[in-house]
């Protein structure tokens, strides 16, 4: 079974699509943890983000794993160089969408992201898993919230980092506007809501109340 969880940053998807993964025993792939792999690749190899044919042939070269762990974290590794806290950095973070929104980057993830799923079942995770990667997925979700509602989530998250702890909230807001921006208008698979996906408004709903709920759609 392939159960896609589509929506902006900050609605709640990789917290809930990695504990629905846990509880089912399904495979979790973070596709927008992909998309930043590719963006640190592309940075450290200090290839001109501009140069869109040599981010392309990094994207076709790249090996990536997603393993998740008995934590209920998931670990990334690049290259076989484990990245799991270098992609969530704002740098990456910055720059992820303009390297996500280009069709020859998309082409090579989408085929990448149905080979990590292929023959097992999955919950996918990211903007266009429901619309584009499996559009035939047997359960689609899009997960949303409030704008203001989602900032507070992001920023809480950073405050609980270490070495994040200094990141403002103004900074966090013009990142997600940035991102739902582009995210959405791309030309090539821009982030919807697939027709037959489920929508849940988690503005006001904790966590395990949004899990249940979608339990209830999955084992329904
Ligand atoms: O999910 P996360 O916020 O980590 O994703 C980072 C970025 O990767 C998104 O803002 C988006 O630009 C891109 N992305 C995408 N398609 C996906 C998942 C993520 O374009 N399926």
């Amino acid at each position: 079974m392939i159960i896609a969880i589509d929506g902006p940053a900050g609605a709640g998807k990789s917290t809930i699509a990695r504990m629905i993964a846990k509880k089912m025993r399904f495979t979790y792939i973070d596709t927008g943890a992909m998309y930043r792999a590719l963006t640190l690749k592309v940075l450290d190899a200090g290839i001109d983000p501009k140069k869109t044919s040599r981010i392309i042939r990094a994207a076709r070269d790249i090996d990536i794993e997603l393993v998740s762990l008995n934590s209920g974290g998931l670990k990334v590794l690049l290259d076989g160089k484990n990245v799991s806290r270098a992609i969530r950095h704002p740098r990456i973070t910055k720059m992820v969408s303009d390297i996500a929104k280009i069709k020859g980057v998309r082409t090579v993830m989408v085929e990448l992201q149905r080979r990590l799923a292929r023959g097992k079942n999955c919950v996918l995770e990211g903007r266009d898993t429901g619309t584009v990667v499996f559009p035939k997925a047997e359960k689609k979700f899009f997960l949303d919230a409030d704008f203001a509602e989602r900032v507070k989530r992001r920023h809480k998250e950073f405050r609980e980092k270490p070495d994040m702890t200094q990141v403002k909230a103004d900074d966090v807001a013009a990142d997600l506007r940035n991102r739902d921006t582009i995210d959405s208008t791309r030309k090539v698979a821009p982030l919807k809501r697939a027709e037959d996906a489920i929508y849940v408004d988690t503005t006001h709903m904790t966590i395990v109340r949004v899990i249940n709920e979608l339990l209830r759609h999955i084992n329904g």
